[in-house]
């Protein structure tokens, strides 16, 4: 099994449905509501155990209920939680999301995801340490992102960062991560270049741009290359860059080669985007196994 640590939030989304959409002062009738668990680090990290890496977390709960709630879906997914701290007196990292005709709104109150500093990590360089590579995003304090990427060059750990949702990268960030995986809207924000292609040529075989259904692209040294996606029915794309995420990860770890590794992220990512809910549709590694065929 190859150790795969996730550094990032880890929240509890509000998922409301509603045919008309409040104005301001209004109130309307809602037609469904759900609580599942999200944030873009614990989502990685759930799809990566979920396609048999050792995973370890490193974040931060609140002291609610909802910590708790967290916590435990970490357990019941095999995610090793023993760096995942509660912090006194915060509450724990929420998404508030009302869905009308397809569109959303969507209001994130980070909570305890603001207290995944480097103090954190520090504790837990171990674990860095000792892993295959090193996953982190961008809904935890830049500062935090920026230390990790020191550490994990001094350790010689390939770091994967999912640049979202999209900030500003300073250029020694950008020297120190191993691969980089902004989807393109990202992308365009991080690099403010009208064409992709040219950005591309700069990150050879460290550049991944998703596409959505159209797959990924990057530049291996020689041309441009397009990954493709697997055609299916998408019934629900959110949490689909995440499952694309941990899986290129796992796939790297475990020694894959570049293109392989990224036929494998497409597929798990693909099949992800048939099932309802970010962490619902992300598949076990028989399940992957058997749409491999
Ligand atoms: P994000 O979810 O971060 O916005 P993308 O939309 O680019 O990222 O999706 C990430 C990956 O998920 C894609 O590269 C692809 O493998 C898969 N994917 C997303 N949408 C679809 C879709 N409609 N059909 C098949 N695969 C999809």
């Amino acid at each position: 099994m190859v150790n795969v640590t996730v550094i990032g939030s880890s929240s509890m989304d509000f998922v409301v449905t509603t045919r008309v959409r409040p104005g301001v002062g209004e109130t309307v009738m809602g037609e469904s509501f759900k609580v599942v668990p999200g944030g873009k680090g614990a989502n990685q990290a759930v799809a990566a155990a979920r396609l048999g890496a050792n995973v370890s977390m490193i974040g931060c709960v609140g002291d609610d209920y909802y910590g708790q709630v967290i916590l435990d879906n970490f357990e019941k997914n095999g995610v090793v939680t023993r760096n995942v701290k509660p912090v006194t007196g915060v509450p724990s990292g929420t998404a508030h999301i009302m869905i009308t005709d397809g569109d959303n709104n969507i209001v994130v109150v980070k909570g305890a995801n603001n207290h995944v500093t480097p103090a954190t990590i520090e504790k837990a360089l171990e674990v860095i340490q000792t892993s295959d590579i090193v996953l982190i995003q961008h809904e935890i304090p830049m500062e935090t992102v920026e230390y990790v990427s020191q550490m994990c060059e001094k350790y010689g750990v390939p770091l994967l960062l999912n640049p979202a949702p999209a900030a500003p990268l300073s250029e020694d960030i950008l020297s120190r991560v191993t691969f980089l995986t902004p989807n393109e809207h990202e992308a365009a924000e991080l690099f403010k270049e009208k064409h992709l292609s040219e950005v591309l040529k700069h990150y050879p075989n460290k550049l991944f741009i998703t596409e959505g259904k159209n797959g990924v692209r990057y530049f291996n040294g020689n041309e441009e290359v397009v990954v493709p996606a697997y055609p299916v029915e998408a019934v629900d794309t959110t949490g689909a860059g995440d499952t694309f995420n941990a899986a290129f990860a796992v796939a790297l770890a475990e020694g894959k080669e570049t293109i392989e590794a990224l036929k494998f992220a497409n597929r798990a990512a693909s099949l992800s985007v048939t099932k309802f809910g970010a962490q619902g549709g992300m598949p076990k590694r028989e399940q992957l196994e058997e749409y491999l065929n």
